[in-house]
């Protein structure tokens, strides 16, 4: 569903993607872990075209992200992408139930009525079917992100990006979102996951990756690599966890 062939990304005279191989099956959830500034969020914003690359493919679907896409194509595929933000980005100043309605109204002209059933309904799948009417200022930073969650999910995305979901929020609120990916993980959504809870890619992470100074390093399924990283580099982030 999604693949990384030979990618190079920089940054000015930075290297911040190195030869980047791998790839995301259909129904898989990777968890993309490694040391501050080593690539996480700009290898998951390349998905996306959030951020260009210099050489190499990204492909979402088998189609060429990088490639000539016109405004309305890109459109297209970024709507195909559900991506969730460490900031939950959601509009202040609409309610959690309008938040969700908003872009399965404006980008797929999908009716009024029918936006709000869906969006009801999702609101209910990340437990907040009672705060459809609250504002985000009026939410708790877990209840947003599951808001923001549930705003992806309404333009049934086949694959979901996550940028670090649970690190700006305060500890007791990391495991209703944290449960809210499990779910997702379970119904078999397409998931690449950059987060730093070990625990979430030790039970859901179907693969790992391992990024170090822009490249991924190591793969490997949660057993193996939780049990026994080959890279040194990746033996030494797994023990300063701990
Ligand atoms: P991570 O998410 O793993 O912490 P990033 O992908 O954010 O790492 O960053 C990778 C490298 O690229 C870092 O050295 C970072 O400082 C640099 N970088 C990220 N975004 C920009 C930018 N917009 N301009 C310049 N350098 C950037
Ligand atoms: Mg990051």
């Amino acid at each position: 569903m999604i693949k990384f062939v030979s990618v190079h990304k920089f940054f000015g005279a930075l290297a911040a993607l190195t030869d980047v191989n791998a790839e995301v099956k259909k129904g898989e959830v990777v968890v993309v872990c490694g040391p501050s500034g080593s690539g996480k969020s700009t290898l998951i914003r390349t998905v996306n075209r959030l951020e260009d690359i210099q050489s190499g493919s990204v492909l979402f679907e088998g189609k060429d992200v990088h490639g000539k896409l016109g405004g309305s194509a890109l459109n297209h595929l970024r709507s195909r992408i559900g991506f969730v933000f460490q900031s939950f980005n959601l509009f202040p100043h609409l309610s959690a139930l309008d938040n969700v309605m908003l872009s399965p109204m404006k980008v797929n002209g999908v009716k009024r009525s029918d936006a709000r059933e869906t969006a009801l309904r999702l609101l209910d799948r990340v437990g907040l079917a009672a705060k459809a009417q609250n504002y985000p200022g009026q939410l708790s930073g877990g209840q947003q992100q599951r808001v923001a969650i549930a705003r992806a999910l309404a333009m049934e995305p086949p694959a979901m990006l996550f940028d670090e979901p649970t690190s700006a929020l305060d500890p007791e609120m990391v495991g209703e979102v944290l449960s809210v990916m499990r779910g997702l993980a379970r119904d078999g959504m397409t998931m690449m996951c950059v987060t730093h809870e070990m625990n979430f890619a030790r039970d859901v992470a179907d693969r790992v990756w391992f990024m170090d100074a822009g490249r991924v390093i190591e793969t490997g399924a949660p057993v193996d690599f939780f049990r026994s990283p080959q890279h040194p580099r990746a033996q030494r982030f797994l023990s300063d966890l701990h």
